[in-house]
């Protein structure tokens, strides 16, 4: 089929990620990666994340015409660790960061500023300031923050190219949260409000600095066809700008990220090829190298190569339900423990030795640690028994999951490897990101100043 025919030139096939991934869990095991003391670890599959990244930078290529000026900036939010925008700047990406934390972590990778986009809709103005004095592309979120930049770019010309995002109020997907192109999506100028629209054209002709449009207008749950509408939006905007200017002052397109993940199984769909075709038929000018073309994808990059491993540490049965007791919950999986409904995780059991469990399917809760009751990555879901010592996987999770880590009940943030598998099926090892102690959150809680409030 032609979808698993892209897939498997995109991402490596199903199974091969499923092979890795095995020899991976098994690998943990049997290097001692998993113990006593660490009953808790996320993993990333190096040639995994190598594989989104060309195949989102392939896909692209193929269509666009030749010499197109093209970034493909990844949206650090997605897997803001350092070692991962590394691994991405080798592969050609450059970064999307929106906040000075995430501008610092692309520089520490060494992610230069030519290759970084800020995008946040709430930039002070000494963000702005440092973003422009070191030449990182900015986009506008509003009317206000675009008088902010009328005068710093009147105190000094920037080396930025600087754009403006607009929202172009195509509609929802399924999941409202991620949604950013509603009517009343908090994003960007909204396109459709009345008089938006010539305001937009009549700031560009006002500020010949104003040489880019930007719009993010999808995410989780967004069919692509949708996601397409709103550059298709996008595009017609900078034509009637170019037209009004009598010059080409737009030349590039920023049309952020969005590609939805599938969650059910390893397929990794929808691919960008796919999303490449829409925007064919959608946009066919966006290829024709009129414009230089800014992408910013995230979660389709990173999150089918993370897992999350970790130990069943007591089982139980209460009114009827077997519940297993594991270390990986809400710090890890809060979009799934908060809205199980839009972010369900599939849960894949391995033995206590790393092999794959098999057995007669029995519905389970897959609590996590923390001290309130909805703290489950799964409930009733049919799993072969569990057993103290047993593993639980939860693939998918390299994107907003592990590595947006959130600090309830003081859980300290479990460690981070990378891994490769050679030729001969040796798997390697790297720490990504060392295991936060327990020890280094006190002073993270105000140690250094424990009398403050007597
Ligand atoms: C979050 C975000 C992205 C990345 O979105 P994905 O769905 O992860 O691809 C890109 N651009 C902006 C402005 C964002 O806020």
């Amino acid at each position: 089929m032609a979808v698993d025919a892209h897939a498997q030139a995109e991402g490596g096939s199903a199974e091969e990620t499923v092979r890795r991934r095995d020899l991976a869990v098994r690998a943990a095991v049997e290097q001692g990666l998993l113990n006593e003391e660490t009953p808790l670890l996320c993993l990333l599959d190096t040639a995994g994340i190598r594989a989104s990244a060309a195949a989102l930078t392939s896909a692209f290529d193929r269509a666009l015409a030749p010499g197109t000026p093209v970034l493909h900036a990844f949206a650090v939010k997605a897997a803001p660790l350092v070692p991962v925008l590394r691994l991405l700047a080798d592969a050609g990406l450059g970064c999307e960061v929106a906040s000075p934390g995430e501008l610092a972590l692309a520089r520490a990778a060494g992610v230069p500023p030519e290759r970084i986009v800020l995008d946040s809709p709430a930039k002070t103005a000494a963000e702005l300031r440092e973003a422009l004095a070191l030449g990182v592309a900015v986009n506008a979120d509003n009317r206000q923050e675009l008088e902010r930049l009328d005068a710093l770019v009147a105190a000094a010309a920037p080396a930025s190219p600087i754009g403006v995002r607009i929202n172009p109020q195509t509609g929802a997907g399924t999941i409202g949260a991620l949604s950013t192109a509603t009517a009343t999506s908090k994003f960007g100028i909204a396109l459709r409000d009345p008089g938006a629209r010539a305001w937009l054209v009549r700031a560009y002709l006002d500020r010949p600095w104003l040489t880019r449009l930007h719009t993010h207008s999808g995410s989780q749950g967004v069919p692509l066809a949708l996601i397409a509408e709103g550059v298709r939006e996008l595009y017609a905007l900078a034509e009637e700008i170019n037209t009004a200017a009598g010059r080409r002052q737009v030349d590039t397109l920023d049309i952020g990220g969005g590609l939805p993940v599938n969650f059910a199984s390893d397929a990794a769909t929808p691919t960008w090829t796919e999303y490449v075709g829409e925007l064919r038929s959608a946009v066919p000018g966006l290829f024709s190298g009129a414009y230089g073309l800014v992408t910013e994808f995230g979660r389709a990059l990173t999150a089918k190569h993370g897992l999350v491993l970790s130990r069943v540490e007591y089982t139980k049965s209460t009114g009827g339900r077997a519940i297993a007791l594991t270390h990986a919950g809400v710090q890890l999986l809060t979009r799934t423990v908060y809205a199980p409904a839009a972010w369900p995780v599939r849960i894949l059991p391995y033995s206590a030795k790393g092999t794959p469990l098999t057995g007669p399917l029995i519905p389970q809760d897959i609590a996590g640690p923390a001290c309130f009751a909805g703290d489950l990555l799964a409930a009733a879901r049919e799993l072969p028994p569990l057993s103290p010592g047993d593993l639980v996987c939860v693939p998918d999770t390299g994107a907003y999951a592990f590595t947006a880590h959130y600090g309830y009940n003081s859980l300290p943030r479990p460690p981070v490897h990378g891994f490769t598998v050679t030729p001969s099926d040796e798997v390697r090892f790297r720490l990504a990101r060392a295991a936060q102690s327990p020890s280094a959150i006190p002073p993270e809680a105000g140690a250094a100043t424990p009398d403050a409030l007597l």
